[in-house]
C-alpha cells in the first residue's frame, strides 16, 4: 500500500470524486489501520474462570467466513476497518464494494495476492446491493455479516441474517451528529473545526457534524464567520491541488441534497451560504450554510450526506443535552468549550458512540467506534473491533 499510495489515491479520486489530497490521507489511515491489527494477531485470548470447584477457560476462535458489505463514501477506508480486525483473529473474507466504488478494492485484492495471503483467503465481489450484497446476507454458508450504509438496508441486512442462519450482525450506520459550540471557545477555532466537521468529504460521512449549535452570545458573529468560510472553499475538480471539493458521488445523491437545501428554505431556515447547483456538469454543489435551523425541520432531522451546514442557537447546557439527543441517531457528537464541567457533563450525557471534546473526527485505529440508537450495532476499531469476528468457546474441566 505505501508503494502503490499514488496509484490507490488516483484510482479513489477518480471512483469517488474526493480531493487527491484527502485520498492520500485515507490511504494512509488505511495504511496504519491494517498496520495496527497486525499487531493484535497474537495478542487477543480469553480468562481461565475459577467456578463451582471446575477450572474453566474461554478461547476465542475466529468465527469463520465473514461477509462484509461497504459503502462508498470511503471505500478504502472502509475496506481497512473491515479486513484489518477479520485477518487479525483469523476469518476469510468475501467483500462487497458498493457499486459506485470497486476500484480501490480490486487492486487492494491484488496487493494481498502479491503479498502472500493464500488464495480463498480475500476475496471481491463488484456488484449491486440487491443481487451481490443479498446473496451475502442470506448466504447460509457466512457466518457473519458486517455491513456499513443507510439504516433502511442495514435493516434489510439484518432482515435476512436472521431469516437464513442467523449470521452474526453488525451495522455502522447513519448519523445526525451535533457539534456545541460554547460562549467560551475561540471562535475562529470553532468555525474551523465546525467547518470542517461538516465539509470534509463534501459531507459524505456517516459522523458528519451536521447539527452545529452554537451559544447565543456568539451566535451572529459565528453565522457571519462560518458562511464566509463556506464561501472561501474551492470546489472543482479534486485532481486539482488546492482544491477542497469535488463533485457529490452521483446523480441520485446531487438530487436528494438539492432537495434538502429546497426544503431547509421552505421551511424557514435562513441561507446565508450557498444553496446552488454549480453548473450542469458533474455534481457540484455549492457549500451551503442555514442559520436559524428549527430542530424540527427536516433538515434537522435527516442525515443530508452533502456540504449542507445547518446552525442553531442554544443558551443552556441543560437544553443542549435534550436537544443533541432529539434525533433517531447517536454516533458522534462534539463540544467546543475551555469549561471542563460542562464539556464532561455533556460527554457523559449525550447518547453518542464517539464524544469529541475540542475536536473533531478523531476516529483513530485504536479507539472504538459506532453508534448508539439507529446508528448501528457494534463497534468497530480498536481491541473492540475485533469481537465482531470472534466466538467465545468456555471450556470447562473437572479434575478427577
Ligand atoms: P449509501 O446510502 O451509502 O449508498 P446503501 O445502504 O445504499 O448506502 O449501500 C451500502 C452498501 O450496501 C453498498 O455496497 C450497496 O451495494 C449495499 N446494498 C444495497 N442494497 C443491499 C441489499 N438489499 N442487500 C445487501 N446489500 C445491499
Amino acid at each position: 500500500m505505501e508503494r502503490d499510495k499514488e496509484f490507490l489515491a488516483s484510482l479513489e479520486t477518480q471512483d469517488n470524486g474526493k480531493s487527491y489530497a484527502s485520498a492520500l490521507s485515507d490511504v494512509k489511515i488505511s495504511t496504519l489501520t491494517l498496520q495496527y491489527y497486525a499487531g493484535w494477531t497474537d495478542k487477543f485470548f480469553g480468562d481461565t474462570i475459577p467456578a463451582g470447584g471446575l477450572t474453566s477457560m474461554t478461547r476465542k476462535e475466529p468465527v469463520g467466513v465473514v461477509g462484509q458489505i461497504i459503502p462508498w463514501n470511503y471505500p478504502l477506508l472502509m475496506l481497512a476497518w473491515k479486513w484489518g480486525p477479520a485477518l487479525a483473529v483469523g476469518c476469510t473474507i468475501i467483500m462487497k464494494p458498493a457499486e459506485q466504488t470497486p476500484l480501490t478494492a480490486l487492486h487492494m485484492a491484488a496487493l494481498a495476492k502479491e503479498a502472500g495471503f493464500p488464495a480463498g483467503v480475500i476475496n471481491i465481489i463488484n456488484g449491486f446491493g440487491p443481487t451481490a450484497g443479498a446473496a451475502i446476507s442470506e448466504h447460509p454458508d457466512i457466518a457473519k455479516v458486517a455491513f456499513t450504509g443507510s439504516v433502511d438496508i442495514g435493516r434489510i441486512v439484518m432482515q435476512a441474517a436472521a431469516t437464513s442462519n442467523l449470521k452474526r450482525v453488525s451495522l455502522e450506520l447513519g448519523g445526525k451528529s451535533p457539534v456545541v459550540v460554547f460562549d467560551d471557545a475561540d471562535i475562529d477555532y470553532a468555525v474551523e473545526t465546525t467547518h470542517e466537521a461538516l465539509f470534509g468529504n463534501h459531507g459524505q460521512s456517516c459522523c458528519a457534524g451536521s447539527r452545529t449549535y452554537v451559544h447565543e452570545k456568539i451566535y451572529d458573529k459565528f453565522v457571519e464567520k462560518a458562511a464566509a468560510k463556506a464561501k472561501a472553499r474551492k470546489v472543482g475538480n479534486p485532481f486539482e491541488q488546492d482544491v477542497q471539493q469535488g463533485p457529490q458521488i452521483d446523480q441520485e445523491m446531487l438530487t436528494k441534497v438539492l432537495g434538502y437545501i429546497e426544503s431547509g428554505q421552505k421551511e424557514g431556515a435562513k441561507l446565508q451560504a450557498g444553496g446552488k447547483r454549480i453548473g450542469n456538469v458533474g455534481y457540484f454543489v455549492e457549500p451551503t450554510v442555514f442559520s436559524d435551523v428549527q430542530d424540527n425541520m427536516k433538515i434537522a432531522q435527516e442525515e443530508i450526506f452533502g456540504p449542507v451546514q445547518s446552525i442553531f442557537k442554544f443558551s443552556s447546557l441543560e437544553e443542549i443535552i435534550d436537544r443533541a439527543n432529539n434525533v433517531q441517531y447517536g454516533l458522534a457528537a462534539a463540544i467546543i468549550t475551555n469549561d471542563i464541567n460542562k464539556a464532561m457533563k455533556f460527554a457523559n450525557n449525550v447518547d453518542a458512540g464517539s464524544v469529541w471534546i475540542n475536536c473533531y473526527d478523531a476516529l483513530l485505529p485504536q479507539t472504538p467506534f459506532g453508534g448508539y440508537k439507529l446508528s448501528g450495532i457494534g463497534r468497530e476499531l480498536g481491541k473492540d473491533g475485533l469481537d465482531n469476528y470472534l466466538e467465545t468457546k468456555t471450556i470447562t474441566m473437572k479434575l478427577l
